[in-house]
C-alpha cells in the first residue's frame, strides 16, 4: 500500500510556516522588489522570530542545532517558500550550504555552529568566469607554501556574497589530478588578498545579491582547508542533491502553485465579450496543463525526497526533478502572464516578477542541459529498469 498522506507533525509544521510567510513576510514583498535589498533591521528581526519558531535552519542537522528534517518535509517547506520572495525565504529562514557539515574541531565552533544559529552567514563559492557548469574546470589555484596555501584566482555569480563573513570556495591543488585535485577551503571575509567584487546585476531574484570573488596572494592555513584534500568537488557534489530536491524543484512547484492561484482568480474575474475569461476553452487549457505539470512535478520531488530518505541515490530521478521542474515553472510562468494579457507584462502585478525569477531555475544548480545528459548516460549505461 502506499500511502500519501502527511504526519499530523509535518501538517502541522507547514501551518505555522505558512502563516509566517503569509503575515511576516508578503507584507514585505513589494518594498524589497523595488529596494532591492532587504533592510539589515528587517533582516534581523524575521531571523530572530523565524529562530523562535523553530523554523530557521530546518533542514540542517538536530546535533548541531538545525531543524532535522527529512529531504521530503524540506521539500514540503521549499514549496511553502515558492510562494514569497527568495531574498525574504534566505533572509528569515538561511541558506546554509550543506558542505559546511564537513568542519571538524575548530572549524566547527568558528563556522558550523555559529551559521546553523543565524549568527553568521556563509556562501558558497565554485562558479568561475570560465567555468560553470564544467566545475572541475576552475582555474583558481590554492599553491602549497610551507605550511599555507596562497590562492590567486576568482569566481563569480555567488549567491549573498555581499553579506557573507565567510565562504566556502573551490581550488586546484593539484592540477594532474582533474576533478580529485580540487579541494575546498573557509575563507573569512577579511582575510588580506581577499576580496568581494562587483555585484552582478541579475533579470530576477532582485534583492539576492551575486558578486565576484578575487583572489590575490590569499594566504590562509592549513587548518582553513575543509574535509580532505582532494574532495573538494566531492563535498559540494555529494550534498547537491538536496539542493536540486528542495531548493529547485520544491521551490518551483510552490512559485508554479502562486501562479496558478493568480490565474484562477484572474480567469474568475476578469470579464471580456461580456464574460469571464475562464469560460473560453482556450484559458480553460492553459489552467487544465498548468495544474496537471504541477501535480507531476510535485510527485517527482516527493518520489525523490521520499528516496533520498530511505537511503537511496537516486541520481537520475534527481536530474529528472531538477530537469522537468524547472522547466515546468517557466511554461506555467508564461502561460500566467498570457492569461494577464497585459496587466501580466505590467509591473503593477506580480506576474512580471515571478516570470522573470523563474527564468534562473533552468540555469543553476545544472542547467537543464546537462540534466538531460545525467539522465540520458544512466538510462544507456543501467537501462530503464533502473528508474
Ligand atoms: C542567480 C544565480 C545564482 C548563482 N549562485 C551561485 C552560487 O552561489 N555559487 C556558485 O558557485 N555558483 C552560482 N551560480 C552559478 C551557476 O551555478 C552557473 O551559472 C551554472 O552552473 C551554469 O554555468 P554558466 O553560467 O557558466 O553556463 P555555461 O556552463 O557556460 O553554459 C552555457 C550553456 O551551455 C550549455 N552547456 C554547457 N555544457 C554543456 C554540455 N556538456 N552539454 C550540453 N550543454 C552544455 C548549458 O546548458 C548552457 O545552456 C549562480 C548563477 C546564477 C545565475
Amino acid at each position: 500500500m502506499i500511502d500519501f498522506s502527511l504526519p499530523q507533525e509535518t501538517q502541522m509544521l507547514l501551518e505555522t510556516l505558512r502563516r509566517f510567510i503569509r503575515e511576516e513576510l508578503q507584507p514585505h514583498e513589494a518594498e524589497v522588489e523595488e529596494k532591492q535589498y532587504v533592510r539589515p533591521e528587517l533582516a534581523r528581526e524575521l531571523r530572530t522570530k523565524a529562530k523562535e519558531l523553530g523554523l530557521f535552519a530546518m533542514g540542517l542537522p538536530e546535533e548541531v542545532g538545525g531543524g532535522g528534517l527529512s529531504t521530503v518535509d524540506m521539500c514540503l517547506c521549499e514549496e511553502e517558500f515558492g510562494f514569497t520572495k527568495d531574498a525574504l525565504v534566505r533572509r528569515a529562514f538561511g541558506a546554509i550550504p550543506t558542505s559546511l557539515l564537513n568542519c571538524v574541531g575548530e572549524q566547527r565552533d568558528k563556522y558550523l555552529l555559529p551559521t546553523v544559529a543565524g549568527e553568521i552567514n556563509v556562501a558558497l563559492g565554485m562558479t568561475e568566469p570560465n567555468a560553470g557548469s564544467d566545475a572541475a574546470g576552475i582555474k583558481t589555484a590554492a599553491r602549497r607554501d610551507g605550511d599555507d596555501f596562497v590562492i590567486n584566482g576568482s569566481k563569480h555569480f555567488i549567491s549573498d556574497a555581499d553579506l557573507a563573513d565567510a565562504f566556502i570556495v573551490t581550488a586546484v591543488t593539484d592540477p594532474s589530478k582533474g576533478a580529485k585535485g580540487i579541494s575546498a577551503f573557509l575563507i573569512d571575509r577579511d582575510t588580506p588578498g581577499f576580496t568581494i567584487g562587483r555585484i552582478q546585476y541579475m533579470m530576477g531574484l532582485r534583492a539576492t545579491n551575486h558578486c565576484e570573488l578575487v583572489f590575490e596572494d590569499a594566504r590562509l592555513p592549513q587548518s582553513q582547508m575543509l574535509g580532505p584534500e582532494g574532495s573538494g568537488l566531492f563535498q559540494a557534489l555529494s550534498t547537491i542533491n538536496q539542493v536540486r530536491l528542495g531548493m529547485v524543484g520544491g521551490r518551483a512547484v510552490g512559485m508554479a502553485r502562486k501562479l496558478m492561484q493568480l490565474s484562477i482568480d484572474y480567469a474568475n474575474e476578469r470579464k471580456q465579450f461580456g464574460q469571464k475569461i475562464g469560460d473560453f476553452q482556450m484559458v480553460q487549457a492553459m489552467l487544465a496543463d498548468m495544474a496537471t505539470e504541477i501535480f507531476a512535478a510535485r510527485m517527482m520531488v516527493l518520489n525523490a525526497a521520499w528516496e533520498t530518505d530511505q537511503g537511496m541515490d537516486p541520481r537520475a530521478k534527481v536530474s529528472m526533478v531538477k530537469y522537468y521542474a524547472s522547466e515546468m515553472l517557466g511554461r506555467v510562468a508564461d502561460k500566467a502572464v498570457q492569461i494577464y494579457g497585459g496587466m501580466g507584462y505590467c509591473r503593477e502585478m506580480p506576474l512580471e516578477q515571478l516570470y522573470r525569477d523563474a527564468r534562473v531555475y533552468r540555469i543553476f544548480d545544472g542547467a537543464s542541459d546537462i540534466h538531460r545528459a545525467v539522465i540520458a548516460r544512466s538510462l544507456l549505461k543501467n537501462g530503464e529498469m533502473s528508474l
